[in-house]
């Protein structure tokens, strides 16, 4: 049987910004040189503006996680609208057609109110906002596709976060690979016998 892993590269969900997409609130984008110049070379990419997709638009009012840090709402921050609702629909609709695209990996950029993986501000009422919040999206997907390697784009600037990442993503393609295959043991022993991500 022709070898899968070596004729396909991994498909990665990616927070569309990152790619320099102009997805941003202000029009703008946050382009990564690791995520574009580097890893680019070596995957697929799946970009994912859920802010944009939800219906929000661009330019847009900024929202921020408001409430209680386990099930924050998402508020906008000038006209208070309540986007949760919409937001957490368009993630449970996205997502299905996420889950049939056999991801291997998603990167996500940090400190969104929709992307963040952890620490995103959480604003009471009054003090300081604290740093106990996921992004909505980032929730849901998280929940949704536990076994997915995920990560953030700052995370990713230390080498050794950066390593443990693409080693879980090469290695999950591959476990995504023999799983599409025919069940025997062969392939079982031949993936655990290989090193190579
Ligand atoms: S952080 Fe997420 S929601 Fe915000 S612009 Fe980037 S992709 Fe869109």
């Amino acid at each position: 049987m022709k070898d899968f892993f070596l004729s396909q590269k991994p498909r990665i969900g990616i927070s569309a910004c990152l790619l320099g997409q102009k997805v941003r609130h202000d029009g703008g984008h946050k382009r990564d040189l690791f995520v574009t110049e580097i890893l680019s070379r070596f995957v697929e990419w799946v970009p994912v503006c859920p802010e944009v997709e939800a219906g929000m638009g661009v330019p847009r009012e900024t929202v921020r996680l408001v409430g209680n840090p386990s099930h924050p709402r998402m508020v906008a921050d000038r006209s208070g609208k309540d986007w949760s609702r919409e937001m957490e629909a368009y993630s449970r609709k996205r997502l299905e057609k996420l889950s049939s695209m056999n991801l291997s990996g998603y990167i996500l950029k940090k400190n969104s109110p929709s992307c963040g993986m952890e620490r995103v501000k959480v604003y009471g009422k009054g003090g300081a906002p604290k740093l106990k919040g996921r992004g909505l999206f980032a929730r849901s997907l998280m929940t949704a596709l536990p076994l997915l390697p995920v990560e953030e784009e700052g995370r990713l600037n230390d080498l050794a976060l950066r390593e443990n990442f693409i080693a879980r993503v090469f290695a999950y393609h591959r476990w995504q690979n023999l799983l599409s295959g025919a069940r025997s043991p062969r392939p079982l022993i031949k993936f655990h016998k290989n090193k190579h991500y």
